[in-house]
C-alpha cells in the first residue's frame, strides 16, 4: 500500500516552467489518469514521481515520506514506457526475470516472480519466445510483466498503448483494467493524451493544462461537472458546443439569450446580480435533441457523419466546422443533409460558463 502527495511541485528547465504548483493526494490503491495534450507536462510529472527528473520545486512523499532525492531504485515504483524497448535477443522469460537477475534475487525467487507475472498477463505460453515472435499487445505485456515482478507498491504507466493499432489498444485497455482488479492494493498513475483511455481506466482523472491542474475528479464528475471551459471540452468526443449569450433571468433557474437567436433555461441558479452577465451555455452533442417547440439552436445541417448507431451532425457557420455546433443524434438519420433542424436540450443537461469558469462552482 502507497499513497502519495504532490505539494507545490514545480519544473522549470532553465528559464521555461513547464509545470506550477502542483498539489495532488493520492490514496493507496487508487489508479489515478493524468490526461492532458500533447505538451502539458504529463510525462514530466510522472518522471519526478519516478526519480527520474529533478524536482524544480515543492515536495514529493511516498507513504509520509520525503523521496525528493531518494534515487527511483529505492522509492518503491516501477513504470512502463510507451516504447516498450525489450531486449530483441532475449526470451520473454529472460525479459522479465532482466531486473531480479540484476537485483541478485535468488533462482527460485526469480522464477516464482516470472510464473506469477506470465500467468497473471497470461504470457505463460510465450515465456520462451523472443519477442520478434510476439504481436504489438503481448510484447507490450511483456514490458508489464517486467514491472509486476518487481512487486511496486506503485506503477507508472507512460502512454503504454500509443504504439498498438486501434483494435490492440481497446483489448490492452481491458487488460491494465483487469490487472488493476487483480491488485486493488497496489497504485497506479496512468499517463494518456487520449480521454477514452482516461474516462474508462481511471478512478480519478487529473486533467492537466497550461503547467497546472485544470480539474481533479472521478470520470463522470468531470463529464457531469466541469469545472472550466478547458475540462468541458477536453472530456467527451465531439467536444461540448459553447453558444454565447447573456443571462437574461436568474433564479433558481436562469435564463440565457443566445447570441445565434435561441433561449436556453437552465437548471443553475444565479443570483440577481447576474443579470446581463456574458456567459457561453455548454451543450454535449448528445444532449441536443430534434424539437418542434422553441428552439435552442436551429440551423441548417452542413455535414452528415453516419456512424451506424449515431449520426453527427454539424453546423459550420461560413463553411467551419471548428466553430460550428455539433450534434449527436442516436440511430441513422439519412438524407437530413442540408435540411433545417431546430435543437433543444434538457435543461438539467447544460453547462454554464462566465470567463472560462463554471457557474457552478462560484
Ligand atoms: P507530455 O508528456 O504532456 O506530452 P512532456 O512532459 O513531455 O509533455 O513535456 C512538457 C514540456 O516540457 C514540453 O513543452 C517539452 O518541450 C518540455 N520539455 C520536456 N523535456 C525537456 C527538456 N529536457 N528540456 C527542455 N524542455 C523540456
Ligand atoms: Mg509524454
Amino acid at each position: 500500500m502507497a499513497d502519495l502527495k504532490l505539494t507545490g511541485i514545480t519544473k522549470a528547465y532553465g528559464e521555461v516552467r513547464v509545470l506550477r504548483d502542483i498539489d495532488l493526494d493520492i490514496k493507496a490503491g487508487e489508479l489515478i489518469v493524468f490526461v492532458g495534450p500533447s505538451g502539458c507536462g504529463k510525462s514530466t510529472l510522472l518522471r519526478m514521481i519516478a526519480g527520474l527528473e529533478r524536482i524544480s520545486g515543492g515536495t514529493l512523499e511516498i507513504d509520509g515520506a520525503r523521496m525528493n532525492d531518494v534515487p527511483p531504485a529505492q522509492r518503491g515504483i516501477a513504470m512502463v514506457f510507451q516504447s516498450y524497448a525489450l531486449y530483441p535477443h532475449m526470451t520473454v522469460r529472460d525479459n522479465m526475470a532482466f531486473a531480479l537477475k540484476i537485483a541478485k534475487k535468488s533462482p527460485e525467487e526469480i522464477e516464482k516472480a516470472v510464473d506469477n507475472a506470465a500467468r497473471i498477463l497470461q504470457l505463460t505460453p510465450y515465456l520462451d519466445r523472443l519477442p520478434k515472435a510476439l504481436s504489438g499487445g503481448q510484447r507490450q505485456r511483456v514490458a508489464i510483466g517486467r514491472a509486476i515482478v518487481r512487486d511496486p507498491k506503485v506503477y507508472l504507466f507512460d502512454e503504454p498503448l500509443s504504439n498498438l493499432d486501434a483494435a490492440l489498444r481497446v483489448a490492452t485497455r481491458i487488460e491494465i483494467a483487469q490487472l488493476k482488479e487483480q491488485m486493488p492494493d497496489r497504485t497506479m498513475i496512468y499517463v494518456t493524451h487520449d480521454q477514452v483511455e482516461a474516462m474508462t481506466l481511471a478512478s480519478r482523472i487529473v486533467v492537466l493544462a497550461g503547467g497546472g491542474i485544470a480539474q481533479v475528479g472521478t470520470p463522470l464528475e468531470l463529464y457531469e461537472r466541469p469545472r472550466n471551459e478547458f475540462v468541458a471540452q477536453f472530456i467527451g468526443s465531439p467536444s461540448m458546443n459553447l453558444l454565447s449569450g447573456e443571462i437574461t433571468a436568474t433564479g433558481a433557474m436562469t435564463t440565457v439569450k443566445l447570441d445565434g437567436g435561441g433561449v436556453a433555461g437552465v437548471a443553475i441558479p444565479t443570483t440577481r446580480e447576474d443579470m446581463g452577465l456574458r456567459v457561453n451555455l455548454g451543450v454535449r452533442p448528445e444532449d441536443l435533441v430534434p424539437t418542434e417547440g422553441a428552439a435552442l439552436f436551429t440551423g441548417k445541417v452542413d455535414i452528415v457523419e453516419a456512424l451506424g448507431e449515431v449520426t453527427l451532425l454539424y453546423f459550420a457557420p461560413e463553411g467551419d466546422v471548428e466553430t460550428g455546433v455539433v450534434a449527436k443524434l442516436p440511430g441513422i438519420h439519412r438524407d437530413i443533409r442540408h435540411s433545417t433542424v431546430k435543437l433543444a436540450a434538457d435543461p438539467a443537461k447544460l453547462h454554464l460558463f462566465h470567463e472560462g469558469r463554471s457557474l457552478l462552482y462560484r
